[in-house]
């Protein structure tokens, strides 16, 4: 929602005093024809399948077209820890804005969110009432420090100081150390399921669903399922705990089986 409403306001600012009657029909994404394109959304790291979009080469596309890039890196963000794996994040560096959530990856305690907004003085544009009473210009420390202007709220928790806390105490190495970790588990798991004849990698029916409801009877496991389109369910594995270990793998693997067993 940030970035939409900093991109609109930079091509569009009379937005903010007339409304969006004063400005033309806009749309987020290229259509095929009509309306004014004004900004991409790419995802590092889709919700389900974990899939990662080219972003330098939409990138290259949005400077063409002069296009407000977003770069949805939510889950994916925190590969940028690794060295191993933070390619896939090639070209982040050229979006307008990133949303990043370090509770998800990297472990953060919820919630701890982050909108990055690479020009300076925007958000501020965009959002700010200029409430006298509280953010006065003339204070005797720099008042680039005062965020509430920058932001539709005013008064909040600083969820970002958890992270800040965190990457003092781990370092950026304990950081990469505990995301390639992750991702080496995501692959030894991937590795058993295809070498294990129980197991297709995508179920084609309905098993996932009522292995999961007797997962969570016997109290053991618990793992999302997520159906493929209106076809298959299958279960949604995400390996973000840096406690996990391979025997909890092996563990899972076993258990999916038990209590498949009778169906
Ligand atoms: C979780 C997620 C979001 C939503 O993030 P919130 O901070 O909970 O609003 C957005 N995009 C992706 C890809 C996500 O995985």
């Amino acid at each position: 929602m940030y970035s939409i409403m900093a991109a609109r306001y930079k091509y569009f600012p009379e937005v903010k005093t007339k409304g969006m009657a004063a400005v033309p029909k806009l749309v987020l994404f290229t259509s095929e024809h009509g309306y004014i394109p004004l900004y991409v959304n790419a995802t590092a790291g889709t919700t389900v399948y974990g899939a990662f979009d080219p972003i330098q080469e939409i990138a290259d596309i949005c400077e063409k077209y002069n296009l407000w890039l977003h770069v949805d890196a939510a889950w994916g963000g925190g590969l940028l820890m690794s060295q191993k794996h933070r390619h896939k994040l090639s070209g982040i560096e050229r979006a307008n804005s990133v949303t990043w959530n370090p509770h998800k990856m990297m472990g953060v305690l919820l919630q701890c969110s982050a909108i990055l907004v690479k020009e300076k003085g925007i958000l501020q544009g965009c959002n700010q009432m200029c409430a006298g009473y509280l953010f006065q210009p003339d204070k005797q420390y720099d008042v680039s420090y005062d965020t509430g202007d920058k932001a539709i709220q005013c008064g909040r928790h600083v969820d970002i100081f958890k992270f800040w806390l965190m990457w003092k105490a781990k370092g950026t190495v304990g950081f990469e150390n505990q995301i390639n970790k992750c991702l080496e588990l995501a692959e030894y798991l991937y590795a058993k399921i295809k070498n294990r004849e129980e197991f297709e990698m995508v179920f084609d029916g309905e098993v996932a669903p009522k292995i999961k409801a007797l997962m969570m009877e016997s109290g053991t496991t618990m793992v999302g399922y997520q159906p493929q389109g209106d076809k298959a369910n299958f279960f949604r594995m995400v390996i973000s705990n840096p406690a996990a270990t391979q025997s909890d793998i092996d563990f899972l693997i076993e258990e999916i089986e038990r209590l498949g067993q009778d169906l």
